[in-house]
């Protein structure tokens, strides 16, 4: 029963050779961009915000906090993302959610990943992964939570235990038409512990996809150390 699936896997490799899933050019197989379309991906390179790695163009040397992150109560250490939702990244990340081509995932944890090379993330140890969780109904119309997956896929590579502590338990109005102010309030009480999940003195990292303006993970993180979490870190695939 188990060759099954990867005796037709094989078939369909042969016939559907591995293809950019930008332009269509032929890849290695593991690949899912050409070389061309990788190399517009664009990585952010600092100067950012040290809390939620807002890019800036110029010359900062010192750390800083950027405007947005200045005039708020931020409740997780730091946010980090490598890429910039934008472009390539925009679409294979809409593709990857909206379109329910779930193999894009390992292209986008790798994007995920490569936020391990900042040093905020990289010599820092956790106890815990723990994805931004999806409203029940939103995963059912879905068929996933691209966090969890992610958070998933994160899991196994670093070793470190995934526990899906939160719950969504308000289905919220789309973000985008929100403000900062407004987008905070539309979450106030979006999110709590599962019933016998335990963070306490944990140091969590936290997943998602996007980063927008960072009020999920803000919200995310005030649940978790309400709940007694030690700290928490947010990583993200990319950032907008
Ligand atoms: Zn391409
Ligand atoms: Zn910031």
């Amino acid at each position: 029963m188990l060759a099954r699936p990867n005796f037709l896997g094989g078939i369909a490799s042969l016939l559907y050779p591995p293809s950019c899933t930008i332009c269509s050019a032929s890849v290695e197989p593991g690949e899912y961009l050409c070389e061309e379309c990788g190399s517009k991906v664009s990585r952010i390179a600092p100067p950012f915000c040290s809390k939620c790695s807002e890019p800036f163009d110029g010359a900062i040397t010192t750390q800083f906090a950027c405007a947005n992150c200045a005039h708020r109560k931020i409740y997780f250490e730091t946010a980090v993302s490598a890429y910039r939702a934008r472009g390539i990244v925009r679409h294979v990340i809409l593709n990857f959610k909206y379109g329910r081509q779930i193999h894009l995932r390992h292209l986008v944890a790798r994007w995920l990943r490569a936020a391990f090379d900042d040093p905020r993330l990289r010599d820092r140890h956790f106890d815990a992964i723990v994805p931004v969780p999806l409203h029940p109904a939103r995963e059912r119309e879905r068929g996933f939570n691209q966090a969890a997956l992610l958070a998933e896929w994160l899991s196994e590579r670093l070793s470190l235990p995934l526990r899906p502590a939160l719950e969504r338990v308000h289905y919220t109005m789309t973000q985008t038409a929100f403000d900062r102010a407004e987008r905070m309030q539309n979450l106030r009480g979006a999110f709590r512990l599962r019933k016998k999940a335990d963070v306490r003195s944990l140091r969590v990292l936290l997943i998602d996809d996007v980063l927008t303006t960072g009020s999920t993970l803000s919200e995310c993180a005030r649940v978790l150390k309400e709940a007694g979490a030690q700290s928490v870190h947010a990583a993200t695939a990319a950032r907008a």
